[in-house]
């Protein structure tokens, strides 16, 4: 497609986090090494081959020694997936060719060997074959390997060679990479793919990056150095805007600071309705340093702790010490307030460098979360351990992800009977009464709630995944994002059923996905007798103020009339006006959540 001439011009996407951010636009690809070409002397070549030599020898051993590490901690078959990254620097006739490429072209090593890997990965994916098509994405990261022993981490990562505040462009962002940014000078991120619910919006709202994914062809459009304007809110972006549309949107982000003032207000008060029923506003937590904005928002308590955020962006997995003092941290720093511990929630749309995990056709459907755990028992063994020590600081919960039955409930709580066993064994203190519970995040949980109910000591609703499982539509895929409809009767009546079986049972049930941050929905969630909401930090004051401003008598009718309608567009448009008729300026907030 033809870039565009240097006139405002504007594309719409999926509103993933919030903000607005103005800066020029950096085209990150990383599928493409970039990779200068230098040209080399005759006395060169031989120092060119030598450090090939000694990039592919200081690669092999690395994939040994993690080999060796995972073959320990893990099993033989997990490690068996390094033998094919070592048949690749193995490969005569690759580092052959490279070393052929240096002499004759005299070019240096690093050009050399990335021009001959493009090629070998084209010719991957062009085969027929599933099995050897997946193989250029080994020879994709042994080639990223023997870069970085080459040139550096950091010419690797095109991110940390910027001079300036960049707003990011790329086809895709994974999670992993997301957090790697934090700390730099990323304005905002922009994306071709991926749905509001995708853990890279979700990582963009914690470290209050605006962020619009799902904007299909951006990477080609936009081209590097444009200025653009980012609307995280509205999930639109301006490229080369009019000095009357930068005059706009600095306008509009005053108005957004001025909110924070508002808002700021009722840091202390109960999240209580006009008619004194309370509910309790907790934060979600991914990384270290969102614990100043879970504070400064005044949340009670971290009600979901994504600890696979810790596992990520390194080649090891995290010891049982180093996720002690971790979980120990955020408990005492969060003290007398609950922090609510997530078990490892990996696979799906998140993936860390420690774990290979075989490619699956439906990540969302295969070895994720809970499952994998039930797999990989002595990573989740460390895990356990590393929680239950902690719980004897502060106030831990724990969690398991992803539950489907009281089969895999039970075959979770059996592993943490043994850990328990152990502790006690060595005389480590731990809390022996530490609630546990259960995330609801796929419908056969929600049907058989009244089972799960009795054998645990809360519920935690996950909407994302519970509206991806129970509509079928991928939470990631932006090209389905029509069909991810929170309000669909079904999801309602699965949190209804949910909440019944957990009030009946006498136990507390929280929703700790995106739904709860949005003003709507969690006036249904409110009215079908949800106890505490979870959500990214800054969404706290206007779900605070959304509860404040209603009554529970009114929000329980309403939500047992939509509970009656027939489509998700049906209770949106009922539930908008008796909240407008009620309250009439319930929405007018909307859209500018700091
Ligand atoms: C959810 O599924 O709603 C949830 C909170 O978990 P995650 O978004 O991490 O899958
Ligand atoms: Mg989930």
């Amino acid at each position: 497609m033809a870039k565009k001439n240097k006139s405002e011009w504007v594309l719409k996407g999926i509103a993933a986090a919030p903000g607005i951010a103005q800066g020029p636009a950096f085209l990150l690809d990383h599928q493409d090494f970039i990779v200068p070409e230098r040209t080399i002397l005759n006395e060169e070549i031989v120092v060119e081959i030598a450090r090939f030599d000694e990039a592919i020898m200081h690669t092999k051993l690395e994939i040994q020694n993690i080999k060796e590490k995972i073959s320990r901690e893990v099993g033989g078959t997990d490690a068996q997936i390094f033998d094919a990254h070592l048949l690749v620097l193995e490969d005569c006739m690759l580092i052959d060719e490279v070393k052929k490429s240096i002499r004759q072209d005299k070019i240096c090593v690093e050009y050399a060997f990335s021009r001959i890997l493009k090629r070998y990965i084209e010719i991957f994916e062009k085969i027929q074959d599933n099995y050897i098509k997946e193989r250029s994405a080994d020879v994709s990261d042994i080639g990223r390997r023997v870069l970085k022993h080459l040139m550096g981490e950091s010419h690797l990562h095109d991110l940390d060679v910027l001079a300036g505040d960049i707003v990011v462009v790329a086809h895709d962002i994974s999670p992993s990479d997301a957090v790697s940014m934090y700390n730099k000078k990323v304005l905002a991120f922009l994306t071709d793919i991926g749905g509001q619910t995708a853990h890279t919006a979700i990582i963009a709202k914690s470290l209050g990056v605006p962020a619009v994914l799902g904007l299909k062809d951006a990477t080609l459009r936009i081209s590097n150095q444009d200025e653009v304007i980012i609307d995280g809110r509205k999930g639109v972006v301006i490229v080369n805007p009019t000095e009357e549309t930068k005059r706009l949107y600095q306008r509009e982000k005053e108005k957004i600071s001025k909110l924070e003032g508002l808002f700021h207000n009722i840091v202390n008060s109960p999240a209580e309705t006009t008619d004194l029923h309370e509910v309790k506003l907790l934060a979600n937590f991914e990384l270290y340093g969102e614990l100043p904005a879970v504070q400064k928002y005044g949340a009670q308590g971290i009600g979901l702790y994504r600890t696979e955020f810790f596992y990520m962006n390194r080649l090891d997995l995290p010891s049982e010490e180093e996720q002690y003092n971790a979980y120990r941290q955020i408990a005492v720093a969060m003290a007398p307030h609950p922090v609510v511990i997530r078990t490892l929630d990996l696979g799906g749309d998140k993936f860390i460098s420690s774990i290979q995990l075989p490619k699956e056709m439906m990540p969302f459907l295969g070895s994720r979360a809970i499952r994998l755990c039930l797999e990989e028992q002595e990573i989740f063994r460390t895990q356990l351990r590393a929680i239950l020590r902690a719980s004897a600081h502060g106030n831990i919960m724990m969690m398991y992800p992803m539950i489907a039955g009281a089969g895999e409930l039970r075959a979770a709580n059996g592993i943490l009977k043994g850990v328990k066993q152990r502790l006690r064994d060595k005389n480590i203190p731990f809390n022996e009464a530490m609630p546990v519970g259960v995330m609801i995040e796929v419908p056969a949980a929600a049907m058989t709630a009244d089972v799960l109910a009795h054998e645990v000591d809360f519920f935690s609703i996950g909407t994302n995944d519970l509206i991806q499982y129970t509509l079928a539509v991928d939470r990631a895929n932006e090209k389905m994002a029509h069909f991810y409809e929170p309000a669909h009767p079904a999801v309602l009546r699965l949190i209804r059923r949910t909440v019944s079986a957990a009030h009946d049972a006498g136990i507390k049930v929280s929703v700790c996905g995106e739904m709860a941050s949005d003003p709507t929905l969690a006036a249904i969630l409110l009215g079908l007798g949800v106890d505490s909401f979870s959500m990214s930090p800054s969404s706290i004051p206007l779900i605070k103020r959304a509860v404040r401003s209603l009554r529970y008598a009114d929000v329980q009718d309403h939500a047992r009339q939509a509970l009656k309608l027939s489509t998700g567009s049906e209770v949106m448009d009922y539930m908008v006006a008796e909240l407008k008729k009620a309250v009439p300026d319930f929405y007018m907030y909307e859209n500018q959540n700091p």
